[in-house]
């Protein structure tokens, strides 16, 4: 159960909410979602059907607006409780689901966040395959050789986190993270993770997302509890926000511990740009990269003055389930993003969600790929 009565009604969370500052709607802020929770939470009966639905238009998920509460409420944790425990929201996505599968489940190429109950990703496999051929980004050139990488890694075990997208949708990130594993001298543990869970938690399926969360805590487990190498921001978010899986607080920080993006182990290398690299480069930091952004100092070390530092740090708009209850105000946040990511020619992220958003809705002639696809790996310098 999430705490909704700690609001003390200060506005820290209306600095940052970016549904608010698209909208402008002062109802659709965290606070005045705060304060609904906790009228909601004696009577979950007087949230009707439509209320149900509306509430699915509610919140992007950012996470944002906790970060910032000096009383620690968790308002996305505080919508995805009331959505959990309706049958009226739970039956209206499924409604919304199946109804608008041929624009939904293309448009999002990320199927396996928004999961409703009992399509786990193994049952979905065929369908989450056969969207790999589907076009969910341009796939960029890549442009970045390595000369060299560091080596104070080489020997160790580690797990390679995957996520969904990189699994069904966009193979090649996985293939591209393997591949560098490999050069650093890493032994690749293998292990049957699942997905993080955070999609379905977020979408109110919390059974789903407590069993996605015990078979990874088991497979790292059993493969030893080494580290856990990620290489989207969100999926490393789902993945540290795990509280419940663990024999006791010795194991639960063992398993904060071992979590490490992909780009904490490929900052000392040395690199060098190719005449191909694109002029301006934007980097887009996710609202889930709530751990130190070693994406963006990668970047910021390989990139040089190509980089542009948009001044203000806006939300993609993907929003999770958000997207198919209010496309619109998902796209209103959307176009703000862009207004900040003004004069690159190509936009880099390390986040599978917002990759998606954002190759979906980019201006002609700008190219939008993760940080991996710029590595070419078939021409080392
Ligand atoms: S920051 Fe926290 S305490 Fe302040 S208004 Fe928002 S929810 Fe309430
Ligand atoms: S999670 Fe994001 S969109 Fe939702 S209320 Fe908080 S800041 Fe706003």
């Amino acid at each position: 159960m999430t705490d909704t009565g700690n609001c003390i009604l200060c506005g820290k969370c209306m600095e940052v909410c970016p549904l608010l500052r698209a909208s402008g709607q002062e109802e659709l802020s965290p606070r005045a979602k705060a304060n609904l929770s906790a009228l909601l939470a004696s009577d979950i009966e007087a949230l009707q059907e439509k209320d149900a639905a509306e509430l699915a238009g509610l919140c992007l998920g950012c996470g944002r607006c906790k970060q910032k509460c000096p009383q620690g409420v968790d308002v996305p944790a505080l919508v995805a409780d009331l959505r959990g425990k309706h049958p009226g929201f739970r039956g209206w996505l499924w409604n919304k689901w199946l109804k608008h599968a041929r624009e939904l489940w293309p448009s999002t190429s990320l199927a396996a966040r928004l999961i409703p109950s009992g399509m786990q990703p193994e049952r979905l496999s065929p369908f989450l395959k056969a969207m790999q051929l589907l076009k969910s980004g341009n796939g960029l050139k890549p442009f970045v050789r390595i000369k060299t990488l560091p080596k104070n890694h080489a020997g160790t075990s580690m797990m390679l986190f995957s996520g969904c997208t990189a699994r069904y949708v966009r193979p090649e990130w996985q293939h591209t993270a393997l591949d560098l594993l490999s050069r650093l001298g890493i032994d690749v543990v293998k292990g049957k993770f699942g997905c993080c869970g955070m999609g379905l938690e977020c979408a109110g399926f919390q059974t789903d997302a407590a069993q996605m969360r015990d078979t990874n805590v088991l497979a790292w487990r059993k493969a030893g509890k080494p580290k856990i190498v990620t290489l989207c921001a969100s999926c490393h978010k789902g993945l540290a926000e795990y509280s419940k899986n663990f024999e006791d607080a010795v194991e639960a920080r063992q398993w904060i511990e071992a979590l490490t993006p992909i780009s904490r182990l490929v900052l000392q290398g040395c690199y060098v740009l190719t005449p191909q690299a694109p002029e301006w480069i934007g980097y887009h930091r996710p609202c889930h990269m709530q751990h130190q952004d070693t994406d963006h100092a990668f970047l910021s070390a390989v990139l040089g003055e190509k980089l542009l530092e948009p001044d203000d740090r806006q939300c993609c708009g993907f929003g999770g389930v958000m997207q198919l209850g209010s496309p619109e105000l998902c796209t209103q946040v959307n176009e703000r993003c862009w207004q900040s990511l003004d004069g690159a020619d190509t936009v880099l992220t390390g986040c599978s969600a917002c990759v998606a958003q954002l190759a979906a809705s980019a201006p002609e002639n700008i190219q939008v790929g993760h940080w991996l696809e710029i590595l070419d790996l078939e021409d080392d310098a």
